[in-house]
């Protein structure tokens, strides 16, 4: 039997040869808007016009499906556009379940979006199956998941809500920008589109903005996403492209990097005096963690949060004395972020105000642990 190549061979070689014309081994930046017909007419190269494909987003489409396991990407402008494209799937009349607890730009879209156009919306707890399962109704054709959640980092059990969502037949998507495909698979828990914002671990620096969506086996879905990518426009540009699948040749490196400081660090903060609580799946007494254990065999992802005693003026304090940690909003790239939460969701937000969100980057583990001890002190 031919062994599988390993995880950073797929993130090097997915997708990627040397061009053809040049042989340059780094491929080529294509900006034309425009492709030529050959003399009959037709378009024997595949590529007509950009909003509907380039050679570069065909590439980084490419490139993330084989790591998600899917048949086909279709890539966005950000994250929140890839997010849109899945929900304008549903009709009017069409119900979706969605998380308590999600990225706050992702229920903005449910409550002031989606539900504004005739689709029932309703809001449960994913980390409890049973109430999952209560809230199915015969017009629920959508389950929305993210695992780990923002910013509570709470874990669905993506198998058994996966099998809820398909007995009564509805698509099950899942979020999984903070697990990536480095520690995650939804697909292999039955998960039927995956989402990404490109923006964080697969760009990894902080500098391009980018969504995908990921289709595990349905050929007329991809078509549906594909035709809502070039019909609303939200297309990812060649250079955007580009920027993304260069990035994504390091994301096994960094983000087994980055898991491994982010347990690190949430052992350190776990013990400390002035910390009341920390949420990180990699520690044993999250609630999610057995589950999280099972469905994430790469690493429990590299954000975590914490709960700072004293409240809000006391983590604005904290904040404002690390060194290393850069405030400000944002994860998954290689300079470590801390940013308090409740603040940038809005009035709306149900969020600690004592709360700090942490994303941990590729700095030595040491080094951000100290950066804390100092700030904490
Ligand atoms: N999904 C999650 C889990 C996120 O954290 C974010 C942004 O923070 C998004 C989606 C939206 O992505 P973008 O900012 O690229 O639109």
């Amino acid at each position: 039997m031919t062994r599988q190549p390993g995880l950073n061979t797929q993130c090097v070689h997915a997708a990627h040869a040397p061009d053809m014309s040049t042989g340059a081994v780094v491929e080529p930046i294509h900006l034309s808007t425009t492709f030529e017909r050959d003399a009959d007419g037709s378009y024997p190269r595949g590529y007509r016009y950009s909003r509907e494909g380039t050679p570069n987003r065909a590439a980084l489409e490419a490139c993330v499906a084989a790591l998600e396991g899917g048949i086909a990407a279709v890539a966005f402008a950000s994250g929140l556009a890839a997010i849109m494209a899945v929900l304008e799937l549903l009709r009017v009349g069409d119900h979706i379940l969605a998380p308590l607890e999600a990225y706050h730009g992702t229920l903005r879209q449910l409550r002031e979006h989606v539900r504004e156009r005739g689709v029932a919306v309703d809001f449960v707890d994913f980390s409890r199956p049973s109430a999952v399962e209560a809230a199915i109704n015969t017009r629920t054709r959508m389950l929305w998941v993210e695992t780990p959640a923002n910013p509570l980092l709470s874990i669905t059990d993506l198998a058994t809500v996966a099998a809820i969502g398909h007995e009564a037949q509805a698509r099950v998507v899942c979020d999984n920008t903070f697990a990536t495909p480095v520690c995650q698979h939804p697909f292999d828990f039955g998960a039927d589109i995956v989402v990404h914002s490109g923006t964080k671990y697969l760009g990894g620096h902080s500098d391009v903005l980018g969504g995908l969506t990921v289709v595990r086996g349905d050929n007329a879905l991809v078509e549906r996403l594909k035709s809502w990518q070039s019909l609303a426009g939200a297309v990812l540009a060649p250079f955007d492209c580009w920027l993304l699948r260069r990035s994504i040749a390091t994301l096994a490196l960094r983000v087994r990097a980055q898991c491994r400081s982010a347990l690190a660090v949430a052992r350190f903060l776990d013990t400390h005096a002035a910390i009341e609580r920390v949420y990180y799946p990699g520690l044993p007494q999250h609630p999610g963690h057995a589950i999280a254990a099972a469905q994430m065999p790469g690493g429990f992802g590299a954000v975590l949060s914490v709960c700072i005693a004293g409240g809000s003026e006391a983590a604005f304090d904290t904040a404002s004395r690390t060194r290393l940690f850069r405030r400000a909003t944002s994860l998954g790239g290689v300079e470590s972020l801390i940013e308090h939460r409740a603040s940038i969701e809005g009035p709306a937000s149900g969020t600690p105000h004592n709360l700090l969100r942490l994303s941990i980057g590729v700095e030595d583990s040491e080094d951000l642990i100290d950066d804390l001890a100092q700030a904490l002190a």
